[in-house]
């Protein structure tokens, strides 16, 4: 099974990059492969546009795609229902790359805007946004949800 996990998604996404974070770190199953793939087609848009804008590498790290059921009612703050269940959602930072050694992480409130923007051009699927104080949620569900889940702030917290 392990070659299978190298398999390129799209350009600049693997599978492996996905895979949940639990003790098992159990790999997107395949049922699951579709929407992985899909999601990962979102978030090459905006690895391509960012590398476009700021004319720099983009690195995109996923902090968290694809959660077992089990692995998602442990996680802190995750939503009952989350698409990261469904491999539909990727918690990430963005990277523009400074030299060989060094990047630096674009804001994700800069992040948010690059997104919106795609979205509204067409380019991104509708879903999910979520803001955190460590970075992004993105999740593909094809309806309009958006939350600021950043600590001392007003307003719904919703599941990450
Ligand atoms: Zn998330």
């Amino acid at each position: 099974m392990a070659y299978i996990h190298r398999m390129r998604l799209t350009r600049n996404f693997r599978i492996w990059e996905f895979r949940c974070h639990d003790k098992s770190v159990t790999q997107v199953p395949e049922p699951l492969f579709p929407n992985v793939r899909r999601l990962a087609r979102n978030l090459q848009v905006l690895h391509y546009a960012a590398a476009a804008i700021y004319g720099r590498d983009v690195k995109i790290s996923i902090r968290s795609g694809y959660r077992t059921p089990e692995h998602n009612d442990k996680t802190p703050g995750a939503a009952d229902k989350s698409y990261h269940q469904e491999a539909l959602a990727a918690d990430f930072n963005l990277f523009l790359k400074v030299d060989a050694k060094t990047w630096e992480e674009l804001p994700p409130t800069e992040v948010r805007s690059l997104i919106l923007e795609l979205i509204r051009e067409g380019t991104m699927e509708e879903g999910g946004i979520g803001i955190y104080d460590w970075g992004l949620h993105y999740d593909c569900r094809g309806t309009r949800a958006r939350w600021d889940g950043r600590p001392r702030r007003k307003g719904p917290k919703r599941g990450k």
